[in-house]
């Protein structure tokens, strides 16, 4: 058969009275009413340490979802074996049957699977529908297939022959096995990149972060009903002190790909280099890290779509991405409208528990989170630099709930410019319209980060200046769009610097970081 360029997976409307409404809160009531046992799954089996952690719901914290069993370094040992085991025949599966699993994975998500997907999402990790929807479901999905046609467009390309010489590109997976590390905030990342190194014939120890657990073992559960053999991705969840060093510390680590925090990346790529004269091939290191996302506005900026730009850039998902905009630099002469725009709208944005379908969000993961976006907050309101002019209230009482935060600051260096939150704060720096160069040149220099950033301005000129002269600050640039919500197969996503390694998750480039080609020449 052969596979197409997929279409993106749509979002569902989840209007009152619709079906897919009432079929998904069916589900949520079902998944609430009893918690779950979660246990490793290594080769296909329960596994279950005695050494379990809870998974609770961030905004109704006394709910316990799940009590889930956790690896040490016996159990990820007995898992690396089973990796390399399995790694055998599914290397020596056809690449087209390997691709026919997650194919069907993606089915599965739009159909049958979908409403587990997105209330293990929405209840574990405090997702609204529509975030859940278009991250467990969507982006999942369309990791699966555009990822599978990727795999298929490399498989074909092979080089030129010539008369007497037949000359072939053999794509092998790399020789060991790839230690999958997936964040807590998109339920896609967590499958993602586990999958697409199994998809190019990789088997895999994938580690869930710790909170998210509850809906990463629904990923797992589906991929093993979609036909993915034992061992080719082992489930591990564990603390990464526990896991890690066992993982990075086996001579057939071939392959690492990670989204999380730039700090755990930096970590990662220390233990590598002390393992270095240990591995038989130099481990493959993948990684989407930080950001400090950037929003720059020119005067000639439409306003209207600056202000839904920041709301939702900055707030969608408690500004739980790496790609949220937490940094927004306005001329001063546009600076009153849209202040009093983002004053009216915000004041109809509502934070609270998800299963009501009207907040706009939820809580934040977990109290380490909650602590930390407080401490911001706090610093800002102790600060003769900054004016919390929205929100900036906390409540931890029932779950982790901080409101929508705009800072303003006269100082551009300040430290909420500067430094990721991972929370519902952004802090704006309003410049002089005749200063437009120097804050470009803060916009270009005050964060080591360079994920994602977006330009406003209708100005044709100033938008070709603009985009030359941020050359290297983001890997994902948006033109009048905000900064988050990059779709599979159409955006490519990642960043360079303190941000990644810039291989853009969902496309070829990924894909071919999990190949080891051989070339072949034959004389005839
Ligand atoms: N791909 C997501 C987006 O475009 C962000 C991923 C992340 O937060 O790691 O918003």
């Amino acid at each position: 058969y052969q596979i197409m360029r997929p279409q993106n997976e749509p979002v569902l409307s989840f209007l009152p009275g619709s079906d897919e409404k009432k079929s998904l809160k069916r589900r949520i009531a079902e998944m609430k009413a009893s918690a779950i046992e979660i246990p490793l799954i290594i080769n296909g089996k329960e596994i279950r340490t005695g050494r379990t952690g809870t998974c609770i719901i961030p905004h109704n914290k006394s709910h316990v979802l799940a009590t889930c069993h956790m690896a040490g370094p016996r159990e990820t040992e007995i898992a690396i074996r089973a990796a390399l085991e399995a790694g055998k025949k599914w290397e020596a599966t056809p690449w087209d049957h390997r691709l026919a699993v997650f194919l069907r994975a993606a089915e599965l998500i739009s159909g049958p699977w979908r409403d587990t997907l997105n209330a293990a999402t929405m209840l574990g990790q405090s997702k609204t529908v529509y975030e859940a929807d278009a991250d467990a479901a969507c982006e999942l999905a369309d990791f699966f297939r555009f990822n599978s046609y990727f795999v298929r467009q490399i498989m074909e390309e092979q080089p030129q022959s010539v008369p007497g010489v037949l000359n072939r590109m053999e794509y092998r997976p790399l020789e060991g096995f790839v230690f999958a590390v997936t964040p807590f905030n998109f339920t896609a990342i967590g499958g993602n990149l586990p999958s697409s190194p199994a998809m190019a014939g990789n088997t895999v120890i994938w580690k869930p972060s710790s909170t998210a657990i509850y809906s990463n073992y629904y990923v797992m559960k589906l991929l093993t009903e979609a036909g993915l053999p034992d061992g080719v991705i082992n489930f591990v969840p564990g603390a990464g002190s526990e896991v890690g060093p066992v993982v990075m510390g086996h001579p057939m680590l071939a392959g690492i790909h990670f989204t999380g925090s730039t700090a755990t990346f930096n970590t990662m790529w220390r233990t590598v280099a002390q393992n270095l004269e240990n591995y038989r091939n130099y481990p493959r290191i993948v990684g989407e890290t930080g950001g400090k996302d950037f929003l720059f506005a020119h005067v000639s900026a439409d306003t209207d779509a600056l202000i839904h730009a920041i709301i939702s850039g900055s707030f969608s998902y408690q500004g739980q991405k790496c790609s949220a905009t937490s940094r927004v630099y306005i001329p001063e002469s546009i600076w009153p409208d849209v202040k009093k725009g983002l004053l009216r709208e915000m004041a109809d944005l509502k934070t609270g528990d998800v299963e009501d379908f009207t907040n706009y969000m939820g809580a934040v993961i977990d109290q380490a989170a909650f602590d930390s976006v407080r401490s911001y907050i706090d610093f800002a309101r102790a600060s003769p630099e900054a004016d919390i002019i929205a929100g900036g209230g906390c409540s931890d009482e029932t779950g982790f709930f901080i409101e929508p935060t705009v800072i303003v600051t006269t100082d551009p260096h300040f430290k909420t410019m500067q430094e990721e939150i991972f929370g519902p704060v952004v802090t704006v720096y309003i410049y002089k319209d005749d200063a437009c160069e120097k804050a470009l040149e803060l916009c270009e220099s005050t964060s080591g980060y360079a994920l994602t950033g977006a330009i406003f301005a209708r100005d044709r000129i100033a938008i070709a200046k603009i985009e030359k002269r941020l050359t290297y600050s983001a890997g994902n640039l948006y033109i009048n769009d905000k900064t988050t919500g990059a779709f599979v197969g159409l955006q490519p996503f990642g960043g360079s610097r303190a941000s990644g390694t810039n291989e853009k998750a969902g496309s070829k480039h990924n894909l071919s970081r999990w190949m080891s080609p051989r070339t072949i020449k034959e004389n005839f």
